[in-house]
């Protein structure tokens, strides 16, 4: 990436703008209001916006439904039986995967707990997990209960990395440095691909690689990566992920999430997993025949029978996203995010009310800036919405901005300089 020279100058950001391959993109979705005004929407980190598509996308299944009724199933080449199939090349570009090593279905912590069924074995001598400090609550609460479920203590069990003192985030050093140490211990690594609280982006490859020197399993939770950072997971040897589709994917409240599985395991029936029809042979499921059968790759990790309508609405942001490009999509990120900390850097540079926590280096994060209030609380938080600016809020002291590549522009990014300038003043 060339240097930019940033400016606090509407000119400059209109011009960013105006030279954005992506900036059509921004049309494609709807944008809330806020106090009567178009919001300078940072939120993409936790809901997406809705694709202006989503409408004709659902309507179409909706329509299939009621012309059809149960003969949807095996109607035409929108069959509701094979629906899963068209969101997989998306999905599997997106991921850095393979279409047989992905597969849409349930949600994120329903898919972690199926993935641990299978990638977390507990024995006498190997059951550790290491996981960073503060991960999100639900990836908390479901390795204390899968430790439990296996009859192991949390507290034993579980191995939290934690920043050096007076740090912020992780050096990756000391991720490495704490597999080597557990060594014969360690049964896996499951860790966020990107930190929801500080933002920063795991090295993947690395960390997957150290847990394998030690005979241990690699897998991330991407539910801040995916749609964000370029992720390779197949040629980083990952043995499993698992997202969800509704922050940078865009694909509505709560739906669907994925779930990657590295190609090693595609035929490798003899991994116990807790099954459902959805995820025996297609050719014989509906023989209803007693034995268990994985289907090949991911899809044997299914349990229960598509969910077309949510399908239909992570479809049209799949296809938005097929048609922007991750590469394309992250070489945009660095610099809209770069615009972002290059402001906030000039406007509250001295003045010792926030501090950015995210890593600086780019190949550290992907588009959110979390930003450490120092003074003033949530009052800060409070007075830049009332301005129409939707971050979030997270106790105890951080506000995360995410300007989104596909629909924030340099203008967002630019206006709320202004907004962070003003502001600055009250709590001087
Ligand atoms: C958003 C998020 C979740 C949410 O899990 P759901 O099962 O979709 O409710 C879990 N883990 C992380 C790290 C998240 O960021």
């Amino acid at each position: 990436m060339t240097q930019i020279e940033y400016q606090f100058t509407e000119d400059f950001a209109k011009k960013m703008d105006a030279e954005d391959p992506l900036k059509d993109f921004r049309e494609e979705f709807f944008f809330p209001q806020v106090n009567g005004q178009e919001a300078i929407y940072f939120c993409g980190n936790s809901l997406g916006l809705q694709p202006k598509s989503v409408k004709s996308y659902l309507g179409k299944e909706l329509e299939n439904w009621a012309n059809l009724g149960v003969d949807g199933h095996f109607h035409g080449e929108d069959a509701w039986y094979h629906v899963r199939q068209k969101s997989k090349p998306a999905l599997a570009e997106i991921v850095g995967g393979h279409t047989h090593e992905v597969v849409a279905m349930n949600n994120l912590s329903s898919n972690l707990h199926f993935l641990m069924v299978s990638f977390y074995q507990p024995t006498k001598e190997r059951y550790k997990i290491i996981v960073e400090a503060g991960a999100f609550p639900s990836d908390i609460y479901m390795l204390e209960t899968q430790v439990r479920f296996h009859g192991l203590d949390p507290e034993d069990a579980i191995v939290e990395l934690k920043p050096r003192e007076g740090e912020y985030y992780l050096r990756t050093e000391d991720i490495l440095t704490e597999i080597k140490t557990q060594g014969d211990a360690l049964a896996m690594v499951n860790m966020a691909g990107i930190q929801y609280y500080s933002g920063q982006l795991f090295d993947i490859q690395a960390i997957t690689e150290a847990a394998h020197s030690v005979g241990a399993y690699a897998g991330f939770d991407l539910a801040h990566a995916v749609g964000n950072a370029v992720l390779k997971l197949n040629e980083w040897d990952v043995d499993f992920a698992t997202w969800c589709s509704y922050k940078y994917l865009n694909s509505g409240p709560g739906n669907i999430s994925g779930i990657f599985v590295h190609e090693r395991f595609a035929d490798r029936p003899d991994l116990p997993r807790f099954g459902g029809w959805w995820g025996h042979d297609e050719s014989q499921r509906f023989l209803m025949e007693k034995g268990f059968v994985p289907m090949h790759g991911a899809d044997g990790w299914q349990v229960s029978n598509t969910n077309v309508l949510a399908l239909a609405a992570h479809q049209a942001s799949l296809d938005i996203f097929q048609k922007a490009g991750m590469e394309t999509l992250r070489a945009k990120s660095e610099m809209l995010t770069g615009y972002l900390e290059y402001l906030i850097q000039q406007i509250s540079g001295k003045s010792g009310i926030l501090e950015i926590i995210t890593p600086k280096n780019p190949a550290e994060r992907g588009c959110q800036l979390s930003l450490h209030i120092h003074r003033g609380g949530k009052s800060v938080f409070d007075e830049w919405y009332s301005q129409g600016v939707v971050g979030d809020w997270r106790n105890p002291n951080v506000i995360r901005l995410a300007p989104t590549p596909l629909y924030n522009s340099f203008l967002d990014v630019f206006k709320f300089g202004l907004i962070l300038e003003q502001s600055l003043k009250k709590f001087a």
